[in-house]
């Protein structure tokens, strides 16, 4: 990598207007062979250019230029400037995740937490992931730790390849995928442990969490919180509704994840319910 930024910059120069090749991006993020890569409004009138010799030096066969990611299913906004082809599969910590980066959210920044989840079940567990996504977090824990997972997906086109991450990994014995809303999901007092991977809305999920979870049930709470609230939020929050629901809440851990905006941080709580 040392070699890549110079090699980009030297055969770019001979292509750009001077003065262009200092706002060529720094970083970018590459998942399997498609790159994400940041291109501010100058480069624009040069960007398949740009993309392409990117694309040479660093061994990709797609580059999309980095937009937002929105909605109800996290879809990310990207921009297709060299190539076709954007399903891939990215290879983490031992687990394989087919994705399609256009359409799919995968954050690099997330990788902690998908790390950490590899060790956090213990063996016999039931784990239910209520925003499976392409299985970012529970393919973690059923490749790695000998616990149950179910995996709960709305979007039925994001739910194709987190089917297909059960079958790449070898986890069918392990992980059972649904295409439903998990508010629909039918499980009460179950699971072991939950995962929440979700922002700005989860803790409209509270109460459908604490339906579907065991006495003495850990939580892994993700939501965005204004850093003006923290640290009291987002447990207060979560201990409020846990209490109007008739549960106890202990906080056993909070993490950040990273900044979701400015001022505004993705944090992860580990949170403990009893039933009363
Ligand atoms: N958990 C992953 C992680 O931390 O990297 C990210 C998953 S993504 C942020 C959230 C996923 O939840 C999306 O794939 C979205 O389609 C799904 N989703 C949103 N609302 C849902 C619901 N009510 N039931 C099931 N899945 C839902």
């Amino acid at each position: 990598t040392q070699l890549i930024k110079p090699r980009i910059r030297e055969i770019l120069s001979k292509r750009l207007p001077k003065g262009l090749v200092d706002l060529l991006p720094k970083h970018w993020v590459q998942i399997g062979d498609v790159l994400i890569l940041p291109l501010r409004e100058e480069l624009l009138p040069y960007k398949y250019e740009i993309a392409k010799v990117y694309a040479e030096v660093l061994g990709v066969k797609t580059v999309l230029r980095k937009g937002r990611i929105l909605g109800e299913f996290r879809e990310p906004h990207y921009e297709i400037i060299y190539g076709k082809d954007t399903v891939t599969v990215h290879k983490e910590n031992g687990i394989f995740y087919k994705l399609d980066v256009a359409r799919v959210m995968f954050s690099p920044a997330n990788v902690k937490e998908r790390v950490r989840m590899a060790s956090i079940a213990k063996s016999n567990e039931l784990v239910v992931d209520m925003f499976a996504g392409i299985g970012h977090l529970s393919l973690p824990i059923a490749k790695h730790c000998n616990a149950k997972v179910i995996a709960i997906e709305k979007n039925p086109y994001t739910f194709k390849f987190l089917v297909e991450n059960i079958e790449l990994n070898k986890v069918q014995d392990r992980m059972t995928a649904y295409n439903i809303d998990n508010r629909n999901f039918p499980g009460e007092n179950i699971a072991d442990r939950i995962l929440m991977g979700y922002v700005i809305k989860t803790h409209e999920f509270i109460p459908k969490a604490l339906e579907i979870a065991k006495d003495e049930a850990v939580i892994h709470y993700h939501n965005t919180v204004p850093e003006k609230l923290m640290p009291k939020e987002p447990f207060e929050t979560f201990q409020r509704t846990a209490k109007e629901y008739g549960y106890e809440a202990e906080l056993l851990e909070s993490r950040i994840i990273k900044r979701y905006a400015p001022g505004v941080w993705h944090v992860v709580l580990d949170v403990k319910v009893y039933k009363r």
